[in-house]
């Protein structure tokens, strides 16, 4: 997901530079005035939140980012941020490049590997009905469906919502997750990779998630991490302007345990597929697993991985 705004929003920036710096005046071609301040961390209503970096914007030039460190939970956050509106616009409308439809390869290996393990930690009793809360292109999905689960999604974007219809045949919700017409789907697994990130309060979605799985019912979430060696040498190189938090395993786990569930394991690093040379040639899951310990060990930590269960 990209936090690029459209030609015609992007305000001009430069005319009253202050010291060189625009984020004062513009973001996005959104004044300042309308930028929204958090006061509290909304992933633990901590009222300490200190400065953590400032890093030019990946999407408008010329514009920086600026980011706050909660002195309680330790999450990063996007501080100030682009006004609710702004930001739904953004991922509901815009038709996606075809790049953005096609699976990758690589990531499929991941997926698959996750599937494993989503397998693997099936609380006794569990059903098959799976639901993949941001779906994006499908990718995920069409891993569940392979090894035997009965798969839903639900994603904004109305393109990739279509096309994951029309080409992967898997039912897809577009819409918000507290749409009522979406209120009486349950499922036994629900899984988000790669989503909570960029949404305006985790916690309240997780909240409205939860609504959707039975029990006994599994949940896995993914989102980047941090704490990786690239972004301790340089701060703020791993830094994406879509990405409104960043979540340490702890702030991530008291999130999903506040919520009422048992915490099975927060993984950290865990895309070893990355460095595979060939997708084609996927590795044993135990090879795979190796990986992730040997990556996790040389501090390359890019993902944090969460299963959790629901009974
Ligand atoms: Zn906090």
């Amino acid at each position: 997901m990209s936090d690029g705004a459209s030609p015609q929003r992007q305000g001009k920036v430069g005319a009253d530079k202050a010291g060189g710096y625009v984020e004062t005046r513009l973001s996005a071609g959104v004044l300042a005035s309308n930028l929204e301040y958090l006061h509290r961390c909304p992933i633990c209503h901590g009222d300490d939140l200190r400065h953590y970096v400032r890093v030019p914007s990946l999407f408008n030039e010329g514009e920086f980012i600026r980011y706050e460190r909660c002195r309680d939970c330790r999450t990063v956050i996007r501080n100030p941020r682009l006004p609710p509106e702004y930001r739904l616009a953004r991922y509901e409308e815009p038709e996606m490049p075809p790049e953005a439809k096609q699976l990758n390869a690589k990531s499929q290996v991941h997926y698959a590997y996750m599937m494993r393990q989503v397998e693997r930690l099936l609380p006794e009793g569990c059903g098959r009905r799976l639901f993949d809360f941001g779906c994006g292109a499908g990718g995920f999905l069409v891993e569940a469906k392979k090894v035997g689960f009965e798969v839903m999604g639900l994603e904004l974007s109305k393109d990739l919502a279509q096309h994951v219809e029309q080409v992967h045949g898997i039912p897809v919700f577009q819409g918000l997750v507290d749409d009522p017409s979406f209120a009486d789907e349950t499922f036994d697994v629900i899984i988000s990779s790669q989503v909570f990130e960029h949404l305006l309060d985790p916690r309240g979605t997780l909240e409205e998630v939860k609504t959707h799985l039975r029990r006994p019912g599994l949940l896995l979430i993914e989102v980047p991490n941090l704490y990786d060696i690239r972004e301790r040498l340089h701060k703020g190189r791993m830094m994406d302007d879509s990405h409104l938090f960043y979540f340490t395993a702890r702030s991530l786990a008291r999130m999903v345990r506040e919520q009422g569930f048992e915490i099975l394991k927060v993984q950290e690093g865990l895309r070893p597929y990355r460095f595979l040379r060939n997708a084609d040639q996927t590795p044993a899951p135990g090879l795979m697993e190796l990986g992730a310990s040997l990556l996790s060990l040389c501090q390359i930590k890019t993902g944090l991985t969460l299963f959790a269960r629901w009974r």
